[in-house]
């Protein structure tokens, strides 16, 4: 090719490592060498038989050219294809989507496009390949230009073109440019099909995804890895383990992509037994135990509640990487073992593994759990000092909950005002629930007003605000909120809470009468009242908002979802068998003393996970000492 095009090539070793001159001369045929750069394992073999072609006047064989550049690039060594396609004169277009490619595939993005734009220069037309290559490496906005080129070029009704456009606009999140060109597809492939359900799933609509999955007649294990990871990424744990068991029904095998997704629901669901049959199913069926294996192992049996098995993976995982250390340290931290967890970050940094952003959450939410103020203070300021590493808006949060909790309120306020990013919604309701918590209305009033009015309110935050007003006895404030959150919609989260049973998981919302055993249920919950009033127990009513009378009140609470789970877990598990619930948002303050009378009056140990926390309720006490 003409030398003018060097002056824009990257930087790379002009010759090639073998001396043609002094090698004996044997007969090579074409057809013999093009076989044996096809059967070339290694760049040694391709420089042998590059030097024959040398010796044998083949030098200039544009097949043969062609072919070296092609083995040379997927053997790694580009350099190589580079001067081999630098050398070419005038070279097709064939042997410049090769060289594009080669780029491509070794992520030199930049250098593809440049190549891109030369051929374009020199007056060569691309052809599909050159599309399909180019477009592996594109972003979203060179991506549209390249469509409009496509069009140009009169390639944009190829299958594999459009495939690869596809896959542009999903990867960017481009749903309607996807979508269209989807949809005038006639052949839709496997390929584009996951494109569009990844593009789905990635953005939101897990829904569309699966109208989509459910219309595939054939579905490799990457359609259902796609599939199952959505749900399981958008907080669709029952969905993620209904499609693995159709997985399973339609004798696709798992693979370790699977088994992570799986092991993920499980741990959202707190569905332990399903979490073990998983366990000594990739035991069973030689799924290789890497580290991400066995660390989404540890984070199933620490959210499931089983922080024995947690441990005995854990000390199994031989090549600890900071993940796995992580996933312990924040296991022992929402189980609130706050020593455990700083020991464990000491060993940590022990064997030299170098803390990441989410360590220091763990480890901070493990000093807010235990109330260690002083050491709290001083791991978070070592994170930037010491370690490097700028505190996300989870580490406000996990500071202003430590020191909230304390009653370091003022503390917590001015870290809050001088925070280097935005606070959110969370901060200001950890810091309202501090105020809350140690009846300074005031603050909470100031926090409040500034909150709402600045349009960063959530249902928490009216809740929040309408339980210190209902505490103060001050119902016509509390009738204002309810009527604000009615007016422009805040909807409260409605409690829920699981137990798992017989490899079943059940699910209880407050006052719901839809268990087949409902009858049973309620008939133990009277039970339970009776045991509970014998052991001095008052219902604790100003939880309730309503300005209703205290019996109605009584009702209300007395039917809160953990307490139909406890009910039902009290009927239908043998006397002594701990039991296990999942709580979607926080434990209420009468439920809490609920469970902790129950676990003394049945003997049982009773585990409650909320949004926060594990609670382990034994003998009348709780591991939380009140603080949640
Ligand atoms: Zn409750
Ligand atoms: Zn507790």
């Amino acid at each position: 090719m003409s030398s003018t095009v060097h002056f824009l090539t990257t930087t790379h070793n002009p010759s090639l490592p073998f001396s043609p001159a002094t090698a004996p001369r044997h007969l090579l045929r074409a057809d013999r060498a093009l076989f044996l750069i096809e059967k070339s394992k290694t760049i040694n073999q391709l420089l042998q038989i590059h030097a024959a072609l040398v010796r044998n006047g083949l030098e200039h064989h544009p097949m043969l050219n062609f072919k070296l550049l092609r083995s040379y690039s997927s053997l790694g060594r580009l350099d190589y294809s580079r001067v081999l396609f630098d050398r070419t004169h005038d070279p097709n277009v064939f042997f410049w989507t090769a060289i594009i490619h080669g780029h491509t595939v070794h992520g030199l993005h930049q250098q593809a496009f440049l190549l891109y734009s030369q051929m374009l220069t020199y007056g060569v037309e691309p052809n599909a390949f050159t599309f399909s290559s180019i477009l592996k490496a594109c972003s979203i906005e060179p991506g549209r230009a390249l469509h409009s080129h496509a069009l140009k070029f009169r390639f944009d009704s190829d299958a594999y073109v459009r495939t690869a456009l596809l896959c542009v606009y999903a990867r960017g999140g481009d749903v309607v440019s996807a979508r269209r060109l989807f949809d005038t597809m006639p052949d839709k492939s496997l390929v584009s099909l996951t494109a569009m359900i990844t593009c789905y799933a990635k953005h939101g609509d897990v829904d569309g995804a699966r109208l989509l999955f459910d219309r595939l007649e054939v579905r490799d294990i990457v359609c259902w890895n796609v599939m199952i990871d959505g749900y399981t990424q958008h907080g669709r744990p029952n969905e993620t383990l209904g499609l693995f068991r159709q997985m399973m029904s339609s004798n696709v095998k798992p693979d370790e992509v699977t088994i992570l997704s799986v092991l993920s629901a499980c741990g959202q669901l707190g569905a332990l037994e399903l979490g073990r049959w998983l366990h000594s199913y990739i035991k069973n069926n030689g799924i290789p135990f890497s580290v991400s294996v066995r660390s989404a192992l540890v984070d199933m049996y620490c959210k499931c509640g089983s922080l024995e098995d947690a441990q005995l993976v854990f000390d199994r995982i031989i090549n600890k990487d900071v993940v796995a250390w992580n996933t312990m340290i924040v296991g022992y931290s929402m189980h609130g073992l706050s020593q455990d967890a700083l020991e464990l970050f000491s060993r940590m940094c022990a064997m030299g593994i170098h803390p990441t952003d989410i360590t220091f959450i763990g480890i901070l939410s493990a000093c807010s759990h235990g109330g260690l103020v002083l050491e709290g203070r001083a791991f978070f300021h070592s994170m930037k000092e010491k370690y490097g590493i700028e505190p996300r808006i989870e580490h406000y949060g996990c500071m202003v909950d430590l020191l909230g909790r304390a009653g370091l309120l003022d503390e917590a306020y001015e870290l809050v005002q001088n925070m280097a990013i935005e606070p959110d919604s969370v901060i200001w309701g950890t810091l309202l629930g501090a105020c809350r918590l140690h009846g300074n209305i005031n603050l909470g009033e100031n926090i409040a007003e500034f909150v709402i009015a600045n349009g960063l309110a959530n249902a928490g935050t009216y809740i929040l605000l309408a339980n210190t007003y209902a505490a103060a006895g001050n119902w016509n404030a509390v009738a204002k909120i309810r009527t604000a959150m009615k007016d422009i919609g805040v909807l409260k989260e409605p409690g829920c809470s699981s137990i798992e049973v017989h490899n079943k998981v059940h699910e209880f919302f407050a006052g719901d009468m839809k268990h087949l055993k409902s009858k049973q249920i309620y008939l133990m919950l009277e039970e339970m009242n009776g045991w509970l009033k014998a052991h001095g127990y008052t219902p604790q009513t100003d939880i309730v908002l309503q300005d209703i009378g205290e019996a109605e009140k009584e009702k209300i609470i007395a039917v809160h979802s953990e307490k139909l789970a406890i009910a039902f877990g009290l009927i239908t598990t043998q006397p002594g068998t701990p039991i296990k619930i999942i709580k979607n948002v926080r434990v209420c303050t009468d439920c809490h003393t609920v469970t902790k009378l129950i676990s003394k009056i049945t003997g049982r140990k009773i585990i409650v996970r909320d949004r926060n926390r594990f609670h382990h309720f034994v003998d009348g006490s709780c591991s939380c000492g009140g603080y949640w």
